[in-house]
Protein backbone atom coordinates (compact mmCIF):
# COMPACT_ATOMS: atom_id res chain seq x y z
CA UNK A 1 0.00 0.00 0.00
CA UNK A 2 1.68 3.68 -1.38
CA UNK A 3 1.40 6.61 1.11
CA UNK A 4 -2.20 7.71 -0.23
CA UNK A 5 -3.80 4.68 -0.07
CA UNK A 6 -2.80 4.56 3.55
CA UNK A 7 -3.88 7.85 4.07
CA UNK A 8 -7.17 7.60 2.46
CA UNK A 9 -7.77 3.89 4.54
CA UNK A 10 -7.00 5.26 7.17
CA UNK A 11 -9.50 8.69 6.75
CA UNK A 12 -12.37 5.49 6.27
CA UNK A 13 -11.33 4.00 9.16
CA UNK A 14 -11.51 6.58 11.15
CA UNK A 15 -15.25 7.43 10.20
CA UNK A 16 -14.90 10.00 7.63
CA UNK A 17 -17.12 8.79 4.41
CA UNK A 18 -14.73 9.73 1.91
CA UNK A 19 -10.81 11.06 1.35
CA UNK A 20 -9.34 12.26 -1.76
CA UNK A 21 -6.16 14.31 -2.62
CA UNK A 22 -5.13 17.30 -4.44
CA UNK A 23 -2.47 18.85 -5.52
CA UNK A 24 -1.49 22.16 -3.74
CA UNK A 25 -1.39 24.87 -6.48
CA UNK A 26 -2.81 28.14 -7.09
CA UNK A 27 -6.52 28.58 -7.90
CA UNK A 28 -6.20 30.77 -11.05
CA UNK A 29 -10.33 30.87 -11.78
CA UNK A 30 -10.96 31.19 -8.22
CA UNK A 31 -8.81 34.31 -7.54
CA UNK A 32 -10.43 35.57 -11.02
CA UNK A 33 -14.08 34.74 -9.73
CA UNK A 34 -13.66 35.67 -6.17
CA UNK A 35 -12.54 39.10 -7.20
CA UNK A 36 -15.20 40.26 -8.79
CA UNK A 37 -17.85 38.51 -6.32
CA UNK A 38 -16.46 40.76 -3.96
CA UNK A 39 -16.30 43.90 -6.12
CA UNK A 40 -20.12 42.96 -6.21
CA UNK A 41 -20.35 43.07 -2.68
CA UNK A 42 -22.10 39.57 -2.45
CA UNK A 43 -20.23 38.66 0.85
CA UNK A 44 -22.36 41.60 2.58
CA UNK A 45 -21.18 42.13 5.92
CA UNK A 46 -18.86 39.47 5.94
CA UNK A 47 -16.09 41.33 5.87
CA UNK A 48 -13.49 38.99 6.70
CA UNK A 49 -14.00 37.51 3.36
CA UNK A 50 -11.86 39.97 1.84
CA UNK A 51 -8.51 39.94 3.79
CA UNK A 52 -6.32 37.12 2.99
CA UNK A 53 -6.41 37.06 -0.46
CA UNK A 54 -3.33 35.41 -1.26
CA UNK A 55 -3.97 32.80 1.24
CA UNK A 56 -7.48 31.68 0.12
CA UNK A 57 -6.39 30.93 -3.30
CA UNK A 58 -3.17 29.30 -2.42
CA UNK A 59 -2.48 26.61 -0.21
CA UNK A 60 1.29 27.18 0.12
CA UNK A 61 1.16 30.49 1.19
CA UNK A 62 -1.23 29.28 4.25
CA UNK A 63 1.18 26.46 4.79
CA UNK A 64 4.73 26.63 4.06
CA UNK A 65 6.17 23.75 2.50
CA UNK A 66 2.89 22.07 1.52
CA UNK A 67 2.48 20.06 -1.22
CA UNK A 68 -0.84 18.23 -0.90
CA UNK A 69 -4.69 18.52 0.11
CA UNK A 70 -5.80 15.81 1.73
CA UNK A 71 -9.91 16.37 1.95
CA UNK A 72 -12.17 14.58 3.89
CA UNK A 73 -15.70 13.90 3.70
CA UNK A 74 -18.33 13.32 6.69
CA UNK A 75 -22.37 12.84 5.81
CA UNK A 76 -23.85 14.90 8.23
CA UNK A 77 -28.00 14.15 7.28
CA UNK A 78 -29.97 12.77 10.22
CA UNK A 79 -32.07 9.84 10.60
CA UNK A 80 -34.59 12.68 12.72
CA UNK A 81 -36.42 15.66 11.53
CA UNK A 82 -38.01 18.95 13.66
CA UNK A 83 -41.66 18.16 14.17
CA UNK A 84 -43.46 20.36 11.27
CA UNK A 85 -44.23 23.77 11.83
CA UNK A 86 -41.77 24.44 14.17
CA UNK A 87 -38.82 27.01 13.17
CA UNK A 88 -36.84 25.20 11.17
CA UNK A 89 -33.27 24.99 11.77
CA UNK A 90 -30.37 23.53 9.05
CA UNK A 91 -29.38 19.71 9.13
CA UNK A 92 -25.73 20.71 9.52
CA UNK A 93 -26.92 22.38 13.10
CA UNK A 94 -29.25 19.46 14.21
CA UNK A 95 -26.31 18.14 16.61
CA UNK A 96 -25.59 18.46 20.10
CA UNK A 97 -21.98 19.04 19.51
CA UNK A 98 -20.56 21.21 16.75
CA UNK A 99 -19.71 19.90 13.30
CA UNK A 100 -16.00 21.74 13.94
CA UNK A 101 -15.28 19.83 16.77
CA UNK A 102 -16.07 16.52 15.74
CA UNK A 103 -14.55 16.92 12.29
CA UNK A 104 -11.18 18.00 13.68
CA UNK A 105 -10.46 15.52 16.20
CA UNK A 106 -10.81 13.00 13.42
CA UNK A 107 -8.64 15.19 11.19
CA UNK A 108 -5.76 15.37 14.04
CA UNK A 109 -6.62 11.59 14.28
CA UNK A 110 -5.86 10.65 10.59
CA UNK A 111 -2.64 13.50 11.16
CA UNK A 112 -1.51 11.32 14.19
CA UNK A 113 -1.60 7.81 12.08
CA UNK A 114 0.18 9.39 9.42
CA UNK A 115 3.01 11.09 11.43
CA UNK A 116 3.21 7.46 13.41
CA UNK A 117 3.96 6.09 9.86
CA UNK A 118 5.87 8.22 7.91
CA UNK A 119 7.11 11.00 10.49
CA UNK A 120 6.78 14.26 11.85
CA UNK A 121 8.25 15.95 8.68
CA UNK A 122 4.93 15.85 6.88
CA UNK A 123 3.43 18.53 8.84
CA UNK A 124 3.75 22.03 9.14
CA UNK A 125 3.44 22.04 13.27
CA UNK A 126 4.03 25.84 13.51
CA UNK A 127 1.16 27.11 10.92
CA UNK A 128 -2.54 25.87 11.04
CA UNK A 129 -2.80 22.78 8.96
CA UNK A 130 -5.94 21.42 9.96
CA UNK A 131 -9.65 23.46 8.69
CA UNK A 132 -12.84 22.90 8.82
CA UNK A 133 -15.27 25.50 7.31
CA UNK A 134 -12.69 28.02 8.16
CA UNK A 135 -11.27 30.87 6.28
CA UNK A 136 -9.19 30.78 4.67
CA UNK A 137 -9.94 27.79 2.56
CA UNK A 138 -11.81 27.05 -0.86
CA UNK A 139 -12.81 23.66 0.59
CA UNK A 140 -15.31 22.77 -2.16
CA UNK A 141 -13.33 23.27 -4.58
CA UNK A 142 -10.70 21.92 -2.86
CA UNK A 143 -13.16 18.77 -2.54
CA UNK A 144 -13.61 19.04 -6.33
CA UNK A 145 -9.93 18.56 -7.23
CA UNK A 146 -9.87 15.85 -4.90
CA UNK A 147 -12.29 14.06 -6.85
CA UNK A 148 -14.71 13.73 -4.29
CA UNK A 149 -17.48 15.70 -6.64
CA UNK A 150 -19.07 18.33 -8.38
CA UNK A 151 -19.51 22.19 -7.17
CA UNK A 152 -23.45 22.18 -8.37
CA UNK A 153 -25.72 25.18 -9.14
CA UNK A 154 -26.85 25.33 -5.52
CA UNK A 155 -22.62 25.83 -4.85
CA UNK A 156 -22.72 22.89 -2.88
CA UNK A 157 -20.23 20.14 -3.31
CA UNK A 158 -22.16 17.09 -4.87
CA UNK A 159 -20.83 13.88 -4.13
CA UNK A 160 -22.21 10.79 -6.84
CA UNK A 161 -22.52 8.67 -3.93
CA UNK A 162 -22.99 10.81 -0.65
CA UNK A 163 -25.45 13.84 -2.03
CA UNK A 164 -24.44 17.05 -0.19
CA UNK A 165 -25.48 16.84 3.31
CA UNK A 166 -21.58 16.97 4.02
CA UNK A 167 -18.76 18.45 6.07
CA UNK A 168 -15.60 18.82 4.44
CA UNK A 169 -12.30 18.70 6.53
CA UNK A 170 -9.06 19.33 5.21
CA UNK A 171 -5.16 18.37 6.00
CA UNK A 172 -2.77 20.19 4.17
CA UNK A 173 0.18 18.24 4.12
CA UNK A 174 4.02 18.57 2.98
CA UNK A 175 4.33 15.32 1.36
CA UNK A 176 3.92 14.77 -3.02
CA UNK A 177 1.38 12.15 -3.00
CA UNK A 178 -0.94 10.36 -5.52
CA UNK A 179 -3.28 12.96 -6.68
CA UNK A 180 -7.09 12.34 -7.74
CA UNK A 181 -8.73 13.50 -10.96
CA UNK A 182 -11.56 15.96 -10.82
CA UNK A 183 -15.13 13.94 -11.52
CA UNK A 184 -17.03 15.73 -14.56
CA UNK A 185 -20.58 18.49 -13.13
CA UNK A 186 -23.34 15.95 -13.87
CA UNK A 187 -26.20 18.91 -12.77
CA UNK A 188 -26.65 18.71 -16.91
CA UNK A 189 -29.69 20.80 -17.41
CA UNK A 190 -31.79 20.82 -14.16
CA UNK A 191 -32.15 23.93 -12.22
CA UNK A 192 -34.63 22.69 -9.71
CA UNK A 193 -31.94 24.61 -7.05
CA UNK A 194 -32.20 27.87 -8.74
CA UNK A 195 -35.76 27.80 -8.91
CA UNK A 196 -36.62 26.36 -5.70
CA UNK A 197 -34.60 29.48 -3.75
CA UNK A 198 -37.23 31.58 -2.21
CA UNK A 199 -35.29 34.43 -2.07
CA UNK A 200 -33.15 34.39 -5.59
CA UNK A 201 -29.79 34.44 -4.05
CA UNK A 202 -28.58 31.68 -6.61
CA UNK A 203 -27.43 33.22 -9.78
CA UNK A 204 -26.17 30.82 -12.47
CA UNK A 205 -23.02 32.99 -13.83
CA UNK A 206 -22.12 35.13 -10.72
CA UNK A 207 -22.41 33.07 -8.18
CA UNK A 208 -24.29 33.01 -4.81
CA UNK A 209 -26.03 36.56 -3.12
CA UNK A 210 -24.88 36.05 -0.06
CA UNK A 211 -26.73 38.87 1.07
CA UNK A 212 -30.09 37.11 -0.05
CA UNK A 213 -29.32 33.96 1.38
CA UNK A 214 -31.80 32.96 4.31
CA UNK A 215 -28.57 30.78 5.74
CA UNK A 216 -27.38 34.76 5.81
CA UNK A 217 -29.77 36.26 6.98
CA UNK A 218 -30.76 34.32 10.03
CA UNK A 219 -26.84 33.92 11.04
CA UNK A 220 -24.21 35.81 9.79
CA UNK A 221 -25.98 39.43 8.99
CA UNK A 222 -25.89 41.52 12.18
CA UNK A 223 -28.76 43.09 13.00
CA UNK A 224 -32.38 42.39 11.88
CA UNK A 225 -33.10 40.18 9.05
CA UNK A 226 -33.61 42.59 5.51
CA UNK A 227 -36.95 43.58 5.21
CA UNK A 228 -37.79 42.17 1.91
CA UNK A 229 -35.93 38.55 2.37
CA UNK A 230 -38.69 38.46 6.10
CA UNK A 231 -41.63 37.17 4.00
CA UNK A 232 -39.39 34.49 2.32
CA UNK A 233 -37.68 32.73 5.20
CA UNK A 234 -39.84 29.70 4.54
CA UNK A 235 -39.86 29.00 8.40
CA UNK A 236 -35.82 28.93 8.62
CA UNK A 237 -34.58 30.78 11.89
CA UNK A 238 -30.89 29.45 11.45
CA UNK A 239 -29.39 28.70 8.10
CA UNK A 240 -31.66 26.93 5.33
CA UNK A 241 -31.91 23.82 3.35
CA UNK A 242 -34.17 24.71 0.51
CA UNK A 243 -31.52 24.03 -2.09
CA UNK A 244 -30.10 20.79 -0.79
CA UNK A 245 -33.43 19.39 0.04
CA UNK A 246 -34.45 19.68 -3.98
CA UNK A 247 -31.37 18.52 -5.20
CA UNK A 248 -31.70 14.96 -6.85
CA UNK A 249 -28.81 13.92 -6.13
CA UNK A 250 -30.32 14.07 -2.59
CA UNK A 251 -33.41 12.82 -3.29
CA UNK A 252 -31.70 8.94 -4.23
CA UNK A 253 -29.02 8.59 -2.18
CA UNK A 254 -28.56 10.24 1.03
CA UNK A 255 -28.11 8.19 4.10
CA UNK A 256 -28.37 8.79 7.51
CA UNK A 257 -25.34 9.77 8.81
CA UNK A 258 -23.04 6.92 10.55
CA UNK A 259 -21.09 9.05 12.85
CA UNK A 260 -23.21 9.22 16.42
CA UNK A 261 -21.52 12.43 17.64
CA UNK A 262 -23.90 13.80 14.73
CA UNK A 263 -27.51 12.47 16.12
CA UNK A 264 -29.73 15.33 16.33
CA UNK A 265 -30.37 16.59 19.75
CA UNK A 266 -33.28 15.72 21.50
CA UNK A 267 -34.58 19.50 21.71
CA UNK A 268 -34.59 19.47 18.30
CA UNK A 269 -36.40 17.01 17.13
CA UNK A 270 -38.95 17.14 19.51
CA UNK A 271 -39.30 20.61 20.62
CA UNK A 272 -42.67 22.21 19.60
CA UNK A 273 -43.29 25.43 18.26
CA UNK A 274 -43.69 27.29 22.37
CA UNK A 275 -40.39 25.92 23.22
CA UNK A 276 -38.75 27.92 20.56
CA UNK A 277 -41.07 30.91 21.42
CA UNK A 278 -40.44 30.68 25.09
CA UNK A 279 -36.81 30.30 24.96
CA UNK A 280 -34.68 32.31 27.44
CA UNK A 281 -31.17 33.44 27.49
CA UNK A 282 -30.13 31.22 30.28
CA UNK A 283 -31.67 28.28 28.22
CA UNK A 284 -29.86 29.44 25.07
CA UNK A 285 -26.41 29.41 26.69
CA UNK A 286 -27.25 25.67 28.66
CA UNK A 287 -28.89 23.88 25.89
CA UNK A 288 -26.79 24.72 22.60
CA UNK A 289 -24.13 25.10 24.78
CA UNK A 290 -21.78 22.57 22.39
CA UNK A 291 -24.11 23.00 19.39
CA UNK A 292 -23.21 25.09 16.28
CA UNK A 293 -26.57 27.18 16.82
CA UNK A 294 -24.28 29.06 19.19
CA UNK A 295 -22.94 30.99 16.21
CA UNK A 296 -25.90 33.30 15.75
CA UNK A 297 -26.29 33.96 19.88
CA UNK A 298 -29.25 34.44 21.48
CA UNK A 299 -30.31 38.04 20.42
CA UNK A 300 -30.36 36.53 16.99
CA UNK A 301 -31.65 33.86 17.24
CA UNK A 302 -34.99 35.25 19.69
CA UNK A 303 -35.52 37.61 16.74
CA UNK A 304 -35.24 35.32 13.53
CA UNK A 305 -37.97 33.13 15.76
CA UNK A 306 -40.19 36.39 16.68
CA UNK A 307 -39.81 37.37 12.61
S1 LIG B 1 -29.62 28.25 1.28
FE1 LIG B 1 -31.78 28.82 0.89
S2 LIG B 1 -31.76 31.02 0.51
FE2 LIG B 1 -29.63 30.30 0.35
S3 LIG B 1 -29.34 29.87 -1.80
FE3 LIG B 1 -30.04 27.95 -0.91
S4 LIG B 1 -32.28 27.98 -1.11
FE4 LIG B 1 -31.54 30.04 -1.46
S1 LIG C 1 -30.69 20.82 -7.93
FE1 LIG C 1 -30.04 20.26 -10.02
S2 LIG C 1 -28.89 22.06 -10.73
FE2 LIG C 1 -29.09 22.25 -8.51
S3 LIG C 1 -27.21 21.35 -7.72
FE3 LIG C 1 -28.75 19.70 -7.76
S4 LIG C 1 -28.46 18.68 -9.76
FE4 LIG C 1 -27.40 20.66 -9.84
Amino acid sequence: MNKSEFIKNTALEIGFDACGIAKADFLEEDAFFLKSWLGNNFHGEMSYLERNFAKRTDPRIIVEGCKSVIVTLLNYYPSQFQNPNVPKIAKYAYSKIDYHVIIKEKLFLLENKIIAKYGEACFNKNQQHRFVDSAPVLERRWAERAGLGWIGRNKMLINPMLGSFCFIGILMINAELDYDEPIQNRCGTCRKCLDACPTNALTKEKGLDSRKCISYQTIEKKGKISEDIRPKLSGYIYGCDICNDVCPWNKTRTKATQTAELEASDKIINWKFQNWENLNEEEFYRIFKHSAIQRAGFNKLKENIMT
